[in-house]
């Protein structure tokens, strides 16, 4: 297959290395378009009114690389036109630094990014890795991790999703041989985590205090079927996202709302 590789923790992540390593040594054709800096948490956000510079890069395993000082989804999109003829079967964000399940897929660069390859009209992966940001970023979790998106990269192709809707792959971390498999999910109820907006006293170099959003207590979720607590009993979890925000079973209809 024809990859094209981004993600939202920059060019040098090792998730993204991972990546790379992984689909090159499996005889993929491996293209990189990734942002030359940390940029989680910009969710689908895009460039306009100012230039977006780009520029080769040397990524192992990749034919092609380029770094760009955009987004995420700057660099799915400005990756598949820099492609051109050449193209891509496959777009895949990450391997992200941390999961992205449940309510956290609205703030994630990494989906963001898949989005917008899934909306340019190619197929479209995001993968993460269930790690905390403080903890847990070896190599070989990156690599064991590597092996599995490869696995469901290859299903992938074999079961195409309409235009602008992607797969979301979240693995825990633990060697392959260790990963009971990969599971269907359901997402998680959009807050995982009350926001907790701590107070630091004079801490930001010029005596000036601060606020810093960490979690809060995280909500109770009993649903065996969320995709946290399949990655929590040791499963890669797997759902589908789209841009599509309607509600589906519930949509406003012509008659529920009368003003004039
Ligand atoms: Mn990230």
């Amino acid at each position: 297959m024809r990859v094209l590789l981004t993600n939202d923790d920059g060019i040098r992540a090792p998730g993204l290395l991972a990546l790379a390593e992984a689909f090159s040594g499996a005889g993929h054709a491996v293209a990189v378009c990734a942002p030359d800096r940390q940029r989680s948490a910009s969710s689908h956000a895009i460039t306009m009114g100012k230039p977006l510079r780009a520029a080769s890069a040397q990524v192992p395993g990749a034919d092609l690389a380029w770094w760009v000082d955009g987004t995420p989804a700057d660099c799915a999109s400005l990756g598949l036109f820099l492609l051109g003829k050449a193209g891509a079967d496959l777009v895949v964000s990450g391997i992200n630094c941390g999961m992205n399940q449940g309510g956290a897929c609205i703030y994630s660069g990494t989906v963001g990014a898949a989005l917008e390859g899934a909306m340019c009209g190619c197929q479209a992966l995001a993968v993460s890795l269930c790690v905390s940001h403080e903890a847990g970023k070896t190599v070989a979790e990156y690599r064991a991790a590597a092996r599995t998106a490869l696995r469901v990269a290859e299903w992938a192709l074999a079961h195409p999703l309409p235009r602008g809707v992607i797969y979301n792959l979240n693995v825990p971390p633990l060697p392959y041989e260790a990963l009971k498999g990969v599971a269907p999910g359901r997402l998680a109820p959009v807050f995982l985590e009350d926001p907790l907006y701590e107070q630091v006293e004079g801490g930001d170099g010029q005596g000036q205090s601060y606020r810093y959003l960490g979690a809060g207590p995280a909500l109770p979720l009993d649903d065996p079927d969320y995709d946290t607590n399949l990655t929590a009993g040791g499963f890669a979890s797997l759902t589908k996202l789209t841009w599509d925000f309607r509600l589906g079973p519930d949509p406003v209809k012509p008659g529920d709302i009368q003003l004039w």
